[in-house]
């Protein structure tokens, strides 16, 4: 179940203006993520690692920013970019995994774009959020019976 929380009706990128705050490094990936991202033709010892303390493959840094950012801070991978992306202008805030998983999701915060652009599709971010939600939770279960390595390897 997704939650989103706040109530943000229009929203545009303000990237330049905000200085592209919401691409840091560490943003978490999925495993159609990793795959979409190397079919660019981009190497994982290049832009993946493994954050141990929350079973998570994530983005690695580049000059304290996502690895992905360009030099007019724009992505470079835009039209593939992670599910994570796709949520904004909302982070996610909060998951847990009982019998039913529910995530939390919440407005960035002084979004130079919030209540600017086009509307936004709710019904899309909570799809997305959604197939995060169970992309990640078969990733826990496959990390434990596989092992990383061995993820890395089938990619
Ligand atoms: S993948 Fe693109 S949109 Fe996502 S954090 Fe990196 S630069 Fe920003």
């Amino acid at each position: 179940m997704i939650h989103i929380l706040g109530n943000i009706d229009k929203w545009i990128c303000e990237y330049r203006k905000c200085g592209a705050k919401c691409c840091t490094p560490g943003i978490q990936l999925t495993l159609d993520d990793i795959k979409r991202i190397k079919g660019l033709g981009y190497s994982v010892e290049d832009f993946l690692e493994f954050d141990e303390e929350n079973q998570a493959f994530r983005i690695k840094g580049k000059n304290g920013k996502c690895f992905f950012i360009g030099d007019k801070l724009q992505c470079t991978i835009r039209e593939n970019e992670p599910v994570v992306c796709r949520l904004l202008p909302f982070r996610v805030f909060e998951v847990s995994y009982a019998d039913e998983p529910i995530m939390k999701l919440k407005p960035v915060v002084d979004c130079p774009g919030e209540g600017r652009g086009k509307k936004i599709n709710k019904k899309k971010i909570e799809a997305d959020a959604t197939s995060f939600l169970h992309e990640h939770q078969k990733l826990i279960r496959d990390i434990k019976k596989k092992g990383k390595k061995e993820i890395i390897q089938s990619l």
